[in-house]
């Protein structure tokens, strides 16, 4: 099945031209449809398989949709992602995905100072990828607010389980309004990555590429 399918916004087809995908891969065939609708999802995926598109684009698609509700400048969607080498590379394709559209995005991870940051959180922006650790260090230094919440990704969540990044994920869910789509996306779904989907979403769609 071709992107051209799926009749997404034209700043978001642009994109993807740019790109020079033409057919989805398999979890995006799945993913894509599904999420669009603001249902929540557990996938199986594992990195290469074309995750990071079967997540961002029905997020910026339903951004594009919706006007912001929020204040200006506080993040609409949040990813968590286990590395700084993953944050780096989601917050890269993902600003590709978005590099059309008037939608901001920036990674935060630790190892570098704060304060470059926070500048960045200040100034506004729409889509914030970060490590759970470095996102609830800004988080206890009143950096970003989160009630404007709408959309929150779990990348790799089996290995943020694994590296004990459990209870940092949860103390950001805390924050988030209880009405927002989840997205939980694994390369393996274990009993307890199974456990946690349970816990974190609503009424959510399984999909196994
Ligand atoms: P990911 O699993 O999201 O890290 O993506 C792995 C690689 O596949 C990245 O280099 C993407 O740019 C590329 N990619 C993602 N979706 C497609 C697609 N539909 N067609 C061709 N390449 C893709």
């Amino acid at each position: 099945m071709n992107f051209s399918s799926l009749d997404l916004a034209p700043a978001l087809q642009q994109a993807i031209d740019a790109c020079g995908y033409k057919k989805m891969t398999p979890i995006q065939q799945k993913a894509i449809v599904i999420a669009r609708r603001g249902r929540d999802v557990l996938a199986s995926a594992q990195t290469g398989t074309g995750k990071t598109a079967a997540f961002a684009i029905p997020i910026l698609q339903q951004m594009l949709d919706k006007p912001k509700d929020t204040v200006s400048g506080t993040p609409r969607a949040i990813i968590l992602t286990p590395t700084r080498e993953l944050a780096e590379q989601l917050a890269s394709n993902i600003a590709n995905y978005a590099q059309f559209t008037d939608i901001s995005v920036t990674a935060l991870y630790g190892g570098v100072k704060l304060g470059g940051q926070a500048s960045k959180l200040k100034a506004g922006v729409d889509i914030v990828i970060s490590t759970p650790g470095r996102l609830l260090e800004h988080m206890t230094l009143k950096n970003i607010e989160l009630a404007n919440v709408e959309f929150v990704v779990l990348d790799e969540a089996d290995r943020m389980l694994d590296m004990g990044f459990i209870s940092d994920v949860r103390q950001m869910l805390a924050q988030i309004r209880a009405v927002r789509q989840t997205l939980l996306f694994s390369a393996t779904i274990s009993p307890t990555v199974n456990e946690l989907a349970h816990k974190l979403l609503k009424n959510h769609e399984e999909i196994r590429a």
